[in-house]
Protein backbone atom coordinates (compact mmCIF):
# COMPACT_ATOMS: atom_id res chain seq x y z
CA UNK A 1 0.00 0.00 0.00
CA UNK A 2 1.24 3.02 -0.99
CA UNK A 3 0.76 6.15 1.44
CA UNK A 4 1.30 9.87 1.21
CA UNK A 5 3.90 10.68 3.76
CA UNK A 6 1.90 12.21 6.68
CA UNK A 7 2.43 15.48 7.42
CA UNK A 8 4.31 16.88 11.52
CA UNK A 9 2.06 18.72 13.30
CA UNK A 10 3.21 21.10 16.21
CA UNK A 11 1.35 21.06 19.56
CA UNK A 12 -0.67 24.07 18.33
CA UNK A 13 -1.56 22.20 15.14
CA UNK A 14 -2.72 19.83 17.87
CA UNK A 15 -4.61 21.86 19.95
CA UNK A 16 -6.59 23.64 16.72
CA UNK A 17 -8.08 19.84 15.39
CA UNK A 18 -9.02 19.52 18.92
CA UNK A 19 -10.68 22.59 19.93
CA UNK A 20 -12.04 22.11 16.32
CA UNK A 21 -13.71 19.17 17.76
CA UNK A 22 -16.96 18.73 19.32
CA UNK A 23 -18.23 15.55 20.33
CA UNK A 24 -22.08 14.69 21.30
CA UNK A 25 -22.24 12.71 24.76
CA UNK A 26 -24.04 9.74 23.15
CA UNK A 27 -21.77 6.67 22.32
CA UNK A 28 -20.20 7.08 19.08
CA UNK A 29 -19.82 3.59 16.80
CA UNK A 30 -16.04 4.15 17.27
CA UNK A 31 -16.34 3.30 21.15
CA UNK A 32 -13.21 5.61 21.65
CA UNK A 33 -14.91 8.14 23.98
CA UNK A 34 -14.04 6.98 26.97
CA UNK A 35 -9.56 6.31 25.79
CA UNK A 36 -8.97 9.23 27.96
CA UNK A 37 -5.78 7.24 29.74
CA UNK A 38 -4.06 5.35 27.00
CA UNK A 39 -6.11 2.83 26.48
CA UNK A 40 -4.74 -0.31 25.17
CA UNK A 41 -6.86 -1.43 22.26
CA UNK A 42 -6.34 -4.49 19.29
CA UNK A 43 -6.49 -4.06 15.60
CA UNK A 44 -9.72 -5.43 15.26
CA UNK A 45 -11.15 -2.67 17.96
CA UNK A 46 -9.81 0.04 16.13
CA UNK A 47 -12.36 1.82 14.09
CA UNK A 48 -10.16 2.34 11.12
CA UNK A 49 -13.30 2.80 8.61
CA UNK A 50 -13.81 5.64 11.03
CA UNK A 51 -10.47 7.15 11.09
CA UNK A 52 -9.39 10.13 9.41
CA UNK A 53 -5.33 10.47 9.58
CA UNK A 54 -4.74 14.35 10.27
CA UNK A 55 -1.22 13.64 10.62
CA UNK A 56 1.26 12.71 13.02
CA UNK A 57 3.85 14.10 16.11
CA UNK A 58 6.45 11.70 14.86
CA UNK A 59 9.50 14.50 13.55
CA UNK A 60 10.83 12.08 10.82
CA UNK A 61 13.92 13.78 11.00
CA UNK A 62 14.48 12.11 14.50
CA UNK A 63 15.90 8.23 14.72
CA UNK A 64 14.44 7.74 18.12
CA UNK A 65 12.57 10.12 19.87
CA UNK A 66 12.83 10.63 23.59
CA UNK A 67 11.56 7.88 25.92
CA UNK A 68 11.38 10.60 28.69
CA UNK A 69 8.22 11.32 29.63
CA UNK A 70 6.99 14.84 30.84
CA UNK A 71 5.14 14.82 34.14
CA UNK A 72 5.65 18.28 36.10
CA UNK A 73 2.39 17.97 38.35
CA UNK A 74 3.29 14.55 39.18
CA UNK A 75 0.71 12.46 36.44
CA UNK A 76 2.19 9.10 35.43
CA UNK A 77 1.84 7.74 31.45
CA UNK A 78 -1.27 6.43 32.09
CA UNK A 79 -3.07 9.50 33.88
CA UNK A 80 -5.97 10.81 32.20
CA UNK A 81 -5.03 14.65 33.26
CA UNK A 82 -1.35 13.80 32.16
CA UNK A 83 0.13 16.78 29.90
CA UNK A 84 0.48 16.24 26.17
CA UNK A 85 3.64 17.45 25.49
CA UNK A 86 4.39 16.52 21.98
CA UNK A 87 7.78 16.93 22.14
CA UNK A 88 8.02 13.85 25.35
CA UNK A 89 6.76 10.01 25.47
CA UNK A 90 4.68 8.56 24.07
CA UNK A 91 3.27 11.64 22.07
CA UNK A 92 6.29 12.52 20.76
CA UNK A 93 5.40 8.87 18.44
CA UNK A 94 1.63 9.30 17.86
CA UNK A 95 -0.37 9.59 15.02
CA UNK A 96 -3.68 12.08 15.04
CA UNK A 97 -6.24 10.91 13.55
CA UNK A 98 -10.15 12.25 13.65
CA UNK A 99 -13.09 10.08 14.07
CA UNK A 100 -15.72 11.20 11.08
CA UNK A 101 -18.89 10.24 12.95
CA UNK A 102 -18.30 12.11 16.50
CA UNK A 103 -15.15 14.65 15.46
CA UNK A 104 -13.09 13.56 18.47
CA UNK A 105 -9.95 13.78 17.90
CA UNK A 106 -7.36 11.01 19.08
CA UNK A 107 -3.95 9.92 19.19
CA UNK A 108 -1.95 6.51 18.72
CA UNK A 109 0.91 4.77 19.15
CA UNK A 110 2.32 1.24 18.80
CA UNK A 111 4.19 -0.51 21.15
CA UNK A 112 6.80 -3.01 19.99
CA UNK A 113 7.04 -6.13 23.04
CA UNK A 114 9.00 -8.69 22.36
CA UNK A 115 6.33 -11.19 20.96
CA UNK A 116 3.60 -8.53 21.00
CA UNK A 117 2.71 -5.31 19.39
CA UNK A 118 0.27 -3.15 21.46
CA UNK A 119 -1.85 -0.56 20.05
CA UNK A 120 -2.19 2.63 22.32
CA UNK A 121 -5.13 5.02 21.94
CA UNK A 122 -5.79 8.26 23.71
CA UNK A 123 -8.75 11.34 22.91
CA UNK A 124 -7.05 14.65 22.63
CA UNK A 125 -8.06 17.49 25.31
CA UNK A 126 -7.16 20.46 24.13
CA UNK A 127 -6.72 22.12 27.34
CA UNK A 128 -4.00 19.67 28.15
CA UNK A 129 -1.86 19.83 24.97
CA UNK A 130 1.74 21.47 25.49
CA UNK A 131 4.80 22.63 23.53
ZN1 LIG B 1 -16.42 8.46 17.07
Amino acid sequence: MNMPPASLLDAAALRQFAQASTPSASPCPCRLQDAKAWESITEERWPGALMQPLGTLRDPALHEPTFEEWHPAGTRYDSPDAPISVRHFPFNRCDVYRCTACTRVVLRYTEFGGYYVDHRVRVVDPALVTG
